[in-house]
């Protein structure tokens, strides 16, 4: 299968992509990871994207584009993919669906997540991300046993740079402004499908997995 995740920051688009990578057994591609990964290695890609990221703005489309382009042709790709965090401008879903035409395949669906602005700030403010593992854990709704530690291998959690105040703020108006529509391509394509993802974690896993369930097919 493939499929998109959308929502806005703080939907839970990391913990959600992973779950629902595992159980459709599919690579969770996330655009964040790999250009965090760069940032931590100090390539010369993560330093181009650590002064957007740090801003709360999007890397540009090239370099995102070029990036996904790669990642797409390894081996693991070829079976379906979940893309986390990709694409987020309509020119990138127009570059994604050109992509994918080349190769004789098409996206099966698009998963929205769909969270109230309110409730975004309040996840985004008190995430916590392990520095090991990059497990999102949130200090009110899944704390970790200790503070300050990652329950999965005692790796110290730390705040992203844009989970601060001022960066979510810009965040949000990034996604407003470029990512939103999105929603609108694809519902006018016919590949939406939204689901309800406040509440606990496994409930939304589960609308996710009864949401893309009449959608598994063999291609
Ligand atoms: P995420 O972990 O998905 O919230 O991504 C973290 C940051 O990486 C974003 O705020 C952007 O700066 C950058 N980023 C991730 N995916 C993209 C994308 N598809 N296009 C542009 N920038 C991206
Ligand atoms: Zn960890």
């Amino acid at each position: 299968m493939r499929l998109v995740l959308v929502g806005p920051p703080g939907a839970g688009k990391g913990t959600q992509a992973q779950f629902i990578a595992e159980h459709l057994q599919v690579p969770k591609i996330s655009t964040g990871d790999i250009f965090r990964a760069n940032v931590g290695q100090g390539t010369e890609l993560g330093l181009l994207a650590k002064t957007f990221m740090d801003r709360g703005d999007l890397v540009p489309d090239d370099v995102t584009i070029e990036m996904v382009r790669n990642r797409l042709t390894e081996d693991d790709a070829q079976g379906g993919f979940l893309l986390d965090g990709f694409p987020r401008t309509v020119p990138q879903a127009e570059v994604l669906d050109s992509m994918l035409a080349e190769s004789g395949v098409k996206l099966h669906v698009v998963l929205e997540l769909v969270v109230e602005d309110d409730e975004v700030i309040r996840r985004l403010s008190g995430r916590r991300t392990c520095r090991t593992c990059n497990h999102i854990w949130h200090i009110d709704f899944d704390p970790p046993s200790v503070e300050g530690v990652c329950d999965l291998d005692g790796g110290e959690l730390y705040q992203r740079d844009d989970d601060q105040a001022e960066t979510i703020a810009n965040r949000l108006k990034v996604y407003a402004n470029e990512t939103a529509p999105l929603v609108g391509y694809y519902a006018s394509r016919g590949l939406l499908v939204g689901i309800d993802a406040t509440g606990p974690v496994d409930d939304v896993t589960q609308r996710a997995i009864d949401a893309l369930r009449p959608l598994q097919h063999g291609d």
